[in-house]
């Protein structure tokens, strides 16, 4: 029986038990969220981790994406990644690697880590066939499968895989063409498949194969965004929704099978098309839990997309987004450093918390460090501080001769003056 079927039979398990407790909610609540389809707590029968639950009612949660790609080889770089992702606060990692054994690799990050991992088998599938075979397009059905099975009992614990590309998303993605073009690497990857061989997407048209293995190895469906937009201007386009209403019908399926699902959304969307994006995938996917990555929200700004992204997790997560893939500084530049993932789990993690506040009303922790700011009691302010170490560092790079105040104001400190006449 899956974690799914035991709360669809009404029995609270040890994780559902654990999720309540750390986001305060009571045990029925996680369990009932996860029974409608709400809320997912990815595990697996081969691995212990870290439960994290995501979905309705819930903190919103960080995925940090690692992986090598075709030029940068380096599996001591990707684990200290895992490391620097954790240490800066990531709720998740998804191991994406486009280069190298890839056995290897997804062994050594699920080593490293107690978190939840993910992954996106069609990757290895394809690229295996591309060497073995010459080109993507001679990738064959069945090793697709053969994959997603070998991955999930490596200790995967959820897989985004791109079910939503079929010969009708494709008729709206040509019929319009787009500005961007179409940056998901497994888009591309099942597009090129499915024009070369003249047929239809397994993924989709083998859809109850792909749940039964699922199920098998109580893997959570990450249902993949295959058509996502590489330009704000392609933003909510034909093809995206398309893609949304066949994998929001797909999850359904899954979820009645007993295989725990999200949905997940663009990565380029303009501010004020984020809410209708959020609003959209509630309503037809009937609130399944919603992954966005970000979204980005000007293409302009190369070198600060983890800041970009910041700016669009926000407003994606205030609006009901539960779960964000953070993006780094070095994102459509770079494969990202270990300093860069560390950047940009912290910038997803403020927008994160920033979502919260509206989202779930969590403010705890801002009026905490309100009181703390008042009572200039700096160790209390970097208890609460999203990036202790940070603040830290730049307070003792400037000490002020008056340790109470800092070098911003020094002795016309507005806190200490107004503190001196008012008893507030
Ligand atoms: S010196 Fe200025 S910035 Fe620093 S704590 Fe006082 S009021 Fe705030």
């Amino acid at each position: 029986m899956t974690l799914l079927e035991d709360a669809k039979n009404g029995r609270i398990t040890d994780e559902m038990r654990k999720v309540a407790r750390e986001e305060g909610v009571t045990d029925e609540f996680v369990r009932r969220g996860m029974a409608a389809g709400h809320i997912v707590i990815p595990i697996s029968p081969y691995r212990k981790v870290k439960v994290c639950g995501i979905g309705e009612g819930l903190r919103t949660k960080v995925n940090a994406s690692v992986g090598t790609s075709s030029d940068i080889i380096d599996i001591d770089m990707e684990v200290e990644k895992v490391r620097q992702a954790e240490r800066a606060g990531a709720d998740t990692i998804m191991e994406l690697s486009t280069g190298g054994d890839f056995a290897e690799i997804r062994r050594r990050v699920v080593e490293a880590t107690p978190l939840s991992v993910g992954s996106v088998p069609l990757y290895q599938a394809f690229i295996e066939a591309a060497r073995k075979d010459g080109a993507v397009v001679h990738m064959k059905e069945d090793d697709l499968f053969r994959i997603t099975a070998e991955q999930a009992k490596l200790g995967t614990n959820f897989m985004a895989i791109h079910t939503g590309i079929n010969r009708e998303t494709m008729k709206r993605l040509k019929n319009q063409g787009r500005h961007g073009g179409l940056v998901s690497r497994g888009g591309a990857f099942m597009t090129a498949w499915m024009l070369h061989n003249e047929k239809e997407n397994p993924l989709y048209s083998e859809f109850d194969y792909l749940v039964e293995i699922l199920k098998e190895h109580e893997v959570t469906l990450s249902m993949g965004n295959g058509m996502r937009a590489g330009a704000i201007h392609d933003a909510t386009d034909r093809a995206a929704i398309q893609e949304l209403l066949i994998n929001a019908e797909l999850a359904d399926q899954a979820h009645a099978a007993g295989v725990q699902v999200i949905v997940e959304g663009p990565g380029h969307v303009p501010i004020d098309e984020i809410e209708a994006n959020v609003v959209l995938q509630k309503r037809v996917s009937n609130r399944k839990p919603f992954y966005m990555l970000g979204p980005i929200v000007t293409d302009i700004a190369p070198g600060y997309d983890d800041r970009v992204a910041a700016i669009g997790a926000a407003i994606s997560s205030s609006h009901g987004a539960d779960f964000i893939c953070y993006v780094t500084p070095a994102e459509h530049l770079a494969l990202p450093t270990p300093e860069e993932v560390y950047e940009g789990v912290i910038s997803t993690r403020i927008a994160a918390h920033v979502g919260d506040m509206v989202k779930l009303k969590k403010r705890d922790a801002d009026l905490e460090m309100g009181h703390a700011r008042r009572a200039l009691d700096w160790e209390r302010q970097f208890q609460v501080a999203i990036n202790p170490e940070r603040a830290k560092a730049i307070r003792a790079e400037r000490m002020p001769g008056d340790s109470d105040t800092c070098t911003m104001c020094g002795d016309y400190c507005a806190i200490k003056i107004v503190n001196r006449y008012f008893a507030f």
